[in-house]
């Protein structure tokens, strides 16, 4: 997963961004990073040396490998990417938060969970190393990835 470029998108692709995080992408979201502002989104790119994906096309004019999408609906978004040669194929296992982008570890079998996450002494959870939330591969993961199978 490494070789896959950071991603930044703006403010208008958050539900595009929970998809390409469970695919493995480093993928920042304009929202989270309060980057909502043409400079900022660009600052933000620029500073951390992500590709741009926008539905603005003027923005996206402005950056030289930006990805312009133009359909509203996340499957259509994520055709989009494909057709520009993105990998889409859910990760083996979580390797980034959904929620915030930031890396996920593995929770270990005898390791306390909240009461909305499985026992991990049963069901393989992992953690956000950032915001806390866990994340196992359940009926939401299997969900996600007959989608992409599907586009
Ligand atoms: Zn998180």
């Amino acid at each position: 997963m490494t070789d896959r470029d950071p991603l930044v998108l703006d403010a208008m692709l958050g539900k595009l961004a929970t998809y390409l995080r469970m695919c493995g992408y480093d993928a920042a979201y304009a929202l989270d990073r309060d980057a909502e502002a043409d400079e900022d989104l660009l600052a933000l790119a620029e500073t951390e040396g992500r590709r741009l994906v926008t539905r603005d096309e003027d923005l996206a004019r402005t950056v030289e490998d930006a990805v312009l999408l133009t359909e509203r609906a996340v499957e259509d978004q994520l055709r989009e990417l494909l057709a520009a040669g993105f990998e889409l194929e859910l990760s083996e296992e979580p390797v980034r938060c959904g929620t915030c982008n930031a890396p996920v570890e593995r929770v270990d079998r005898t390791e306390p969970t909240p009461e909305y996450a499985p026992d991990p002494a049963e069901i393989d959870t992992w953690r956000c190393r950032d915001c806390g939330r866990h994340f196992w591969k359940g009926s939401h993961w299997a969900d996600v990835a007959d989608q992409i199978r599907e586009l």
